[in-house]
């Protein structure tokens, strides 16, 4: 498939969940996660318009960013390594697993300008490693407030890859709680107004439940 046809069957879908939600469409970005495919590809993606491009590795990233026009703009998705950081931080413009202080320190130093960052929640346990538990978050953030190149602008989380929708929903639903506590903190470093969620196999739950960042490889670009 083209990722043209690909992205227009997806913005049918987009427009279909945020129908049933009284959403506008328009606040909806999609991040073109391009870890699994080649420049050409990558390039074939920003050829339709998508500029949002989601890395998991620092290399890889590099890498991209050397052979894609300057409309590409970058978003970290992986585990950073602290050590790595200065090799990607003046090329991403947020990073959407922020879930250890180490790194938060590190891009403080070395980025040169304020970075936007969404926190990420593990609210699926069973399934993945990543992220913070729920009941860490509030003090993480506390923390953030001395790097001043740090802002939280949002909450990432994955759900499992399961055919459960009701377990899917929850987790977004637990996201979206959280979110609406920290936003009305109205902390300066923390606005906190965006949710990172939704994959391919589950953007359309994501989007119902006020994703406002959906991340899409395979159903996008393939993989
Ligand atoms: C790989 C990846 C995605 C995209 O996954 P698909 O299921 O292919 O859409 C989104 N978010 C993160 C964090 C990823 O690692």
């Amino acid at each position: 498939m083209s990722i043209l046809t690909n992205l227009n069957n997806i913005k049918e879908n987009i427009n279909k969940a945020c129908k049933k939600v009284n959403r506008n469409p328009e606040e909806i970005n999609i991040i073109g996660v391009t870890k699994y495919v080649s420049i050409e590809r990558a390039q074939e993606l920003l050829n339709t318009g998508v500029f949002d491009l989601g890395e998991n590795r620092a290399e890889e990233l590099v890498d991209k960013y050397s052979h894609l026009n300057s409309r590409a703009k970058f978003h970290f998705i992986g585990t950073l390594q602290s050590r790595k950081v200065k090799d990607v931080v003046n090329k991403i413009i947020s990073i959407h697993s922020l879930d250890r202080l180490s790194v938060a320190k590190q891009i403080n130093s070395r980025s040169e300008e304020i970075k936007d960052f969404f926190i990420q929640v593990n609210l699926s346990e069973e399934y993945y490693k990543h992220g913070l538990k729920i009941n860490e978050v509030d003090e993480f953030i506390n923390h953030l407030s001395q790097y001043e190149k740090v802002r939280i602008v949002g909450l990432m989380t994955m759900a499992p890859h399961i055919d459960d929708e009701k377990e899917i929903r929850s987790v977004f639903k637990q996201l979206a709680t959280l979110r609406n506590a920290i936003r009305d903190k109205k902390l300066d470093h923390a606005p906190c107004e965006y949710l990172s969620m939704g994959m391919s196999n589950d953007y359309e739950i994501a989007i119902e439940e006020g994703a406002t960042h959906i991340r899409l490889g395979s159903e996008l670009v393939g993989s």
